[in-house]
């Protein structure tokens, strides 16, 4: 029995919304596992928590954050970098989207950049407690999905392709995904960053190809995977994120579950 969860990054609008990017799309296999299964709003963060993946993907990884989280701690972690006692890691962004540079300081104090382009120093905040194990595996590219599982203690894979953008290798990921399944994963997470990105960018049409691209290449194929081991498989927005302003929005997310148990013979 596996538990698997599809994070479909930003891909929902406020409740309400005309038109939303979700019903727009087609999406054949998102519309089979709902029809089989349940659909729910749910509240992924308490109010007043900022709305961002590092405090929603943490909180769907089964920490919910009272506060913001620290987005630089995230960040280094994903990649591999270790902050030595007495400073901390500072996610940087140089530039605005699409031309935007994510960087990441280590330092003891806030950097501070000059540059002329926009530059963002993002505020500190918690750092996730270390409360997985290597039972749950969470695959992506490199960002705050991989770097929360990196400090909770989830096994992560990121594999080659990976982008959280549009372009991303979602056939890599589903890969990723059976093999873990495979190999006895009880917990499998999969994050697509497509429909986030394409949002932030104001780009209604690709934000509605990013959801169709997870639907016809990673969603059917592992309600097939589920099917046969049995499991849990769930398909959920960390947060909105609106294409007309190209801001997250806060509110509850609308959440497909499917489950088939299998019996032991
Ligand atoms: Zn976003």
């Amino acid at each position: 029995m596996v538990d698997v969860l599809v994070i479909l990054d930003g891909a929902s609008e406020a409740p309400g919304t005309a038109g939303p990017t979700l019903e727009l799309a087609r999406t054949p296999a998102l519309d089979a596992l709902a029809a089989a299964g349940d659909c729910s709003w749910k509240a992924v963060l308490p109010p007043g928590v900022p709305v961002g993946s590092e405090t929603a993907i943490a909180a769907l990884l089964g920490w919910v954050p009272d506060g913001p989280v620290d987005r630089g701690a995230v960040e280094a972690a994903a990649r591999g970098i270790v902050v030595p006692p007495g400073k901390r890691a500072w996610r940087v962004d140089v530039g605005v989207r699409p031309h935007r540079h994510k960087l990441v300081a280590v330092s003891d104090e806030e950097p501070w950049i000059a540059a002329d382009v926009p530059v963002r120093v993002w505020p500190p905040g918690a750092v996730p407690p270390q409360i997985l194990d290597a039972t749950t595996v969470v695959i992506g590219a490199v960002g705050a999905a991989t770097g929360l599982a990196s400090l909770m203690g989830a096994r992560v894979v990121i594999p080659e392709g990976a982008t959280g953008r549009p372009d991303s290798d979602l056939g890599a990921k589903l890969v990723a995904a059976r093999d873990a399944i495979e190999r006895g994963a009880q917990r499998v997470v999969v994050h697509v960053g497509g429909p986030d990105e394409a949002a932030h960018e104001r780009d209604r049409e690709a934000k509605i190809a990013a959801i169709e691209a997870a639907d016809r290449e990673l969603i059917g194929q592992l309600h097939e995977i589920v099917a046969s081991v049995g499991g849990r498989l769930r398909v959920s927005p960390d947060h909105g994120c609106d294409p007309q302003t190209g801001m997250h929005v806060a509110g509850p997310v609308p959440v497909v579950s499917w489950s088939r148990v299998t019996v032991p013979r």
